[in-house]
């Protein structure tokens, strides 16, 4: 992509209604802008770095074996009324009514949907277990929307759902979708870790939320240490084998929040306790029968009874996930993406404009790199160097080529490394081939 002809509106002054770093930067980097109360328009660049980020999810979530499908946002209010959640929900449900009077709700998390999906359409013990998700928008009519994409009205989130027989099979789903959650995370770029949690309204009584670490955190969090250098389950883990001793290693130390801070077990962690402020990106339920209940959510048994299905819910903030991944790695300049996630793995500095030789050396090592499929973007504008110097730094490419003709005399471009700020001199040759090896 040329920048010279991009959309991505970048701003020198921070916006005042940005109180915390995240919705600072993307709305600097021109990756968002306001539509209305807590939701966003996503800007080009915006969106590349979520439709990154709600790949490695959907990989991981299918490495786990569950299935993906796609719910509409729009719900129909009759099912929550079945659950008995149309009441309970409450004001944050956006309810809406059709031409011809009948009620929707636009959807806040889908347990109704897929329910009704799962009672109608798998009949059998045989088709059990399965796990079913989507990543689709969610609408929550929050009291009070901030902290730009990290608390929206709109946001957008994936949601799976299981479906299993007795309490052992539903969690070993739980283990699944657990484990995939380590591995999501990780490959972000976040340490997020896993805090017993409260089960809230959606009932149940096993659920962690999983947790990454940054000092504008909205929750008051509690955990060991080691939690911070824990090893990660491999892409190699065999979800069909037993994930009960991963569980178990992830869970034997304390962490917590608040709302679960256990002072005598806190102290038994002694100078180990780490006492920060986190942000809540994923949450997995155990809920039991509460739908199946409700919603007669049964399959019929190898005896030919009915059986009431057991379920769980796993959600992930995908769109605050962005959030909190700037908030955890940036620096004074600017955003700092992990490579995964990165709108474009290197940005090309032309530095001359105008210079027949810098042009040509960056005009050539933009083609190249395009037709290795190298993601790249390419200040090609007519700007003073500074400037172009500190856009490429605020919208954090894990590389930059500077090219400029001083260098090119001596027959060398500039790689320098925008986490570590570690630059090195390499023939114009020798940079298409650091990343296109
Ligand atoms: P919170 O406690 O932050 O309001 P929640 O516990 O109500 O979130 P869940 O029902 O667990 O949210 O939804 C699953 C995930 O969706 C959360 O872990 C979070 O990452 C994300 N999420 C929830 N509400 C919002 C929101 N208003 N804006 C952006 N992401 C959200
Ligand atoms: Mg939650």
């Amino acid at each position: 992509m040329r920048l010279s002809r991009y959309l991505m509106p970048t701003l020198k002054e921070n916006p005042v209604e940005a109180q915390i770093v995240s919705h600072r930067l993307m709305l600097r980097a021109g990756m968002i802008r306001q539509a209305a109360a807590g939701i966003y328009t996503w800007l080009p660049l915006g969106y590349r770095v979520l439709r990154k980020i709600e790949q490695i999810v959907r990989e991981e979530q299918d490495r786990a074996g569950a299935q993906e499908l796609l719910m509409p946002t729009l719900q129909n209010a009759d099912l929550w009324k079945q659950s008995g959640r149309y009441d309970a929900y409450g004001p944050e449900m956006l309810r809406i009514k059709d031409r011809h009077d009948r009620e929707l709700v636009y959807g806040p998390t889908a347990e109704e949907v897929i329910n009704d999906i799962a009672r109608t359409e798998i009949k059998s013990y045989k088709e059990t277990p399965k796990i079913l998700y989507n990543i689709q928008w969610k609408f929550r009519d929050e009291v009070r929307p901030r902290f730009g994409v990290m608390r929206g009205r709109e946001f957008l989130m994936k949601d799976a759902y299981s479906f299993d027989l007795t309490y052992e099979a539903a969690k070993h789903s739980y283990n699944k979708m657990f484990v995939a959650y380590l591995r999501t995370f990780a490959r972000c770029g976040v340490h997020a870790i896993p805090m017993k949690a409260s089960t809230g309204p959606i009932g149940g009584d096993l659920s962690h939320e999983f947790i990454v670490l940054a000092e504008t955190g909205e929750e008051q969090v509690y955990c060991h240490k080691d939690y911070l250098t824990m090893e990660i389950p491999s892409e190699n883990v065999d979800y069909d084998s037993d994930l009960e001793p991963i569980y178990q290693k992830w869970t034997s130390l304390y962490a917590a929040t608040e709302e679960k801070f256990d002072e005598t077990e806190a102290k038994k962690v002694g100078d180990n306790l780490l006492s920060a402020r986190g942000i809540e990106v994923g949450q997995v339920f155990y809920y039991g029968k509460k739908y199946s209940n409700t919603m007669n959510v049964s399959v019929m048994g190898e005896d030919g009874k009915p059986i009431l299905i057991e379920g769980g819910c796993y959600g992930i903030g995908v769109s605050r996930l962005m959030g909190a991944i700037i908030e955890a790695s940036h620096d004074d300049n600017g955003i700092i993406w992990p490579e995964s996630v990165a709108p474009f793995k290197v940005g090309i500095i032309n530095t001359t404009v105008g210079k027949e030789e810098a042009d040509k050396a960056s005009e050539d090592m933009y083609k190249k790199l395009q037709a290795a499929g190298v993601e790249v973007l390419f200040d090609d504008r007519d700007e003073r160097a500074g400037v172009k110097f500190s856009t490429m730094d605020l919208i954090g490419l894990p590389y930059q080529i500077i090219v400029g003709v001083r260098g090119l005399a001596k027959g060398v471009v500039e790689i320098k490394n925008r986490k570590t700020g570690e630059r090195k001199e390499v023939s114009p040759a020798e940079a298409i081939n650091f990343f296109t090896k």
